[in-house]
């Protein structure tokens, strides 16, 4: 008997040899140590196909041992694994290693680590259901499955929607709901927590690795209702699912940028299909990629046009930058205006600002010294509490000296704005305010963006000031005023999707404001008020929006008109990537090709990262399977190619 095992490492199963004893235990799903080259080690068994033996002549080896009694891994979750291999262009190892801890492959058993939930949860009532609500739910509820797009505006209740709808599953029927950030599954953790108790689990690297393998234990032996979690929990190991939840859709942390570059919306889509089960994509902006396929009637569009008890949409007002009276560096005199008014009417404020670190442009104004990472073709960003140059694409630093290390004298300055001078401004302005700062570097002990977000709904803070982490699922009813200090960050990022996301996440920045009893507004601040962006953001209309981007990128014949693959090549030094590059658009242009637009190999936007140059080739077509059909024969070209690092990313969402 033979057995295929597969290991998280970028490769596909190996077979070995089952020994005799071990025939009548062994189950796919089940982790088996097996050798390894001079050792040994821990992989899954995923069949007894003896994958790699036809027509060859391999000397096999025995596995050493089985480690578990019932399988890891459910059926139906290998093969998901073995979908998402092969849908990026990668390998079913890699995927698993992507969907299963590394701590089950040290053979760690899963012990009893209780999982911390802070405090107490808020009491959270039942609400009689909007007609909108129940209208969404009727047609969830019915017995086909299929994909459906709940678009519903900020504060319309999406939520209750989810919730409602795990609560019509069959008893033994499991649910996945996946958010995109960590911040706001302290809140969704909250609601669901409050309505399921502890039969919802929630999963995200948040936890620690014992905590983890507990959850998966729970999720393996149907113990719970539901997980919560980001990315990964769409590899939940539930064997009998019924739901899965993907809220705010169209946020790019679903996608991974390293490894298996896989979408976990995507991966979720995929796995609906193949487990033939609902699906609900959740959003008050959705993807354009979301609403084309509701358009033309792929999935099914279901709409909430009003925020519960009908509360109005906030106000938006853009301020123009160029016309301001700057009191700081960072805020108008009607931003900080505003906030102190919020404040006397005992009311909070959410104040955004995409950018963390405190200059992200410093300068030597004596002789024009810039910094730049040794390793990357990025500036680097000042850190004030650290006093550090910090990269943000390897996360390397430079200690900041007081003089100018090109010309030894005093004239560095400090230009531009992140987070950290937002936080200083706000505090030379109005000193008796208190207020947190919520970005990825206070955020990265365990539970601290649990323990901001109940500082805000405690009403401890008056601002919570922040990334993008502040715009994004929160419903804190007191928040009255949300602000964006500078909307051109994000305008200008060199993409084609730029217009989408700064539509999406100013939309969402100001649906923070105003969900309770007081209505909300929302400001924006902007040296381009003239960008089309706006035009939409002020009246919040998405459609109107989605009609003009829809137009330019069917002209451009971008997604959601073709697909998209992406090939990094990445080198040691400038001289071999500009070497073998030439050899390799050599070698490209005899490829059959047909109606599959390749372009480049150019060198990407940021040239180089971690020390390693980098170009890319872009594979454009309508026909998805014409276009990896494409992506294979150039790879074959290239993978002889030495001195090397391919990366491949199927379905890219940016192009730098
Ligand atoms: P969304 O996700 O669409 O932005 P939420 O689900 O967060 O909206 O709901 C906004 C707020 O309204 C929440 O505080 C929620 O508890 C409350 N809510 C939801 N449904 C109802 C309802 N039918 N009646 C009253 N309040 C509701
Ligand atoms: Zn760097």
């Amino acid at each position: 008997m033979h057995a295929d095992v597969l290991f998280p490492i970028n490769a596909e199963a190996f077979t070995y040899i089952v020994p005799e004893e071990l025939e009548s235990k062994i189950k796919p799903g089940q982790r088996v140590l097996a050798p390894f080259k001079r050792g040994s080690k821990v992989g899954i068994v995923t069949g007894f196909g003896g994958d790699k033996l036809k027509g060859k002549e391999i000397k096999l080896r025995s596995l050493k041992s089985i480690l578990d009694e019932e399988p890891l891994i459910p059926g139906n979750l290998l093969k998901l694994i073995k979908w998402a291999g092969q849908y990026y262009m990668s390998t079913s190892g890699l995927a698993l290693k992507n969907a299963l801890l590394s701590a089950f492959f040290t053979g760690r058993k899963p012990g009893k680590a209780r999982v911390t939930y802070d405090e107490t949860i808020k009491e959270s009532k039942e609400f009689a259901l909007t007609q909108e609500q129940r209208m969404a739910l009727t047609e969830i509820n019915k017995p086909e499955n299929g994909v459906f797009l709940v678009h519903g505006v900020t504060g319309s209740g999406k939520t209750e929607i989810y919730i409602k709808a795990i609560k019509a599953l069959p008893d033994d029927k499991k649910a996945i709901v996946l958010v995109p950030e960590i911040a706001i599954t302290a809140q969704m953790v909250d609601r669901f927590r409050s309505r399921f108790g502890d039969e919802v689990v929630f999963y995200h690297s948040g936890l620690s690795t014992g905590e983890r393998m507990t959850q998966w234990q729970k999720m393996r032996n149907g113990e719970v209702k539901a997980v919560i979690g980001v990315r990964s929990a769409v590899f939940a190991p539930f064997e009998n699912i019924g739901l899965i939840v993907i809220d705010e859709e169209q946020e790019s942390s679903y996608k991974q940028f390293e490894g298996l570059r896989y979408s976990a919306r995507d991966v979720a889509l995929a796995r609906a299909k193949l487990e033939g089960i609902k699906i609900i994509l959740g959003s008050a902006t959705p993807s354009l990629e979301a609403f084309y396929s509701a358009e033309n009637g792929k999935i099914r569009y279901l709409e909430l046009k009003q925020r519960v008890e009908r509360r109005p949409l906030p106000q938006v007002e853009i301020i123009d930058m160029t016309m301001e009276d700057k009191q700081t560096f960072s805020f108008s005199n009607k931003l900080i205006d505003s906030v102190r008014e919020t404040i006397s009417g005992n009311k909070q404020s959410l104040i955004m600002l995409n950018r963390r670190g405190y200059s992200p442009f410093p300068i030597c104004t004596d002789c024009g010294y810039t910094y730049k990472c040794p390793a990357c073709s990025i500036t680097l960003i000042y850190h004030k509490d650290t006093k550090t140059l910090n990269c943000h694409y390897c996360g390397s630093h430079l200690v900041q000296q007081a003089l100018c290390p090109q010309c030894k004298g005093t004239g560095i300055k400090y230009l531009g704005a992140g987070t950290q001078r937002v936080e200083e401004d706000l505090h030379t302005l109005i000193p008796e305010l208190s207020f947190t700062r919520m970005d990825r570097d206070t955020t990265r002990k365990k539970l601290s963006h649990y323990r901001i977000v109940k500082q805000m709904e405690e009403k401890k803070i008056d601002v919570l000031l922040g990334t993008q982490m502040v715009a994004k699922g929160h419903d804190f009813p007191d928040v009255t005023l949300s602000a964006v200090v500078s909307a051109d960050i994000t305008l200008n990022m060199p993409d084609f999707r730029s217009a989408e996301r700064a539509f999406q996440l100013f939309t969402q920045l100001a649906g923070r404001a105003g969900r309770g009893d007081f209505p909300g507004r929302a400001l924006i601040q902007t040296y381009e008020p003239e960008h089309y962006v706006f035009d939409y953001v002020r009246y919040h209309d998405y459609k109107g929006f989605y009609k003009k981007e829809i137009a330019q990128r069917k002209e451009l014949f971008y997604p959601p008109f073709s697909k998209l693959i992406r090939i990094i090549l990445s080198f040691k030094t400038r001289e071999t990537a500009k070497k073998t590059v030439k050899d390799i658009s050599g070698r490209i242009k005899r490829i059959d090709h047909k109606g599959i637009e390749i372009l480049g190999p150019a060198p990407a936007p940021i040239e180089k990262i971690r020390n390693l140059w980098r170009w890319h080739l872009i594979l454009k077509g309508k026909n998805s399977r014409a276009l990896r059909r494409t992506a294979s024969l150039v790879l074959e070209k290239i993978r002889g190619v030495r001195n090397i690092k391919i990366d491949i990313d199927v379905d890219p969402i940016n192009l730098l």
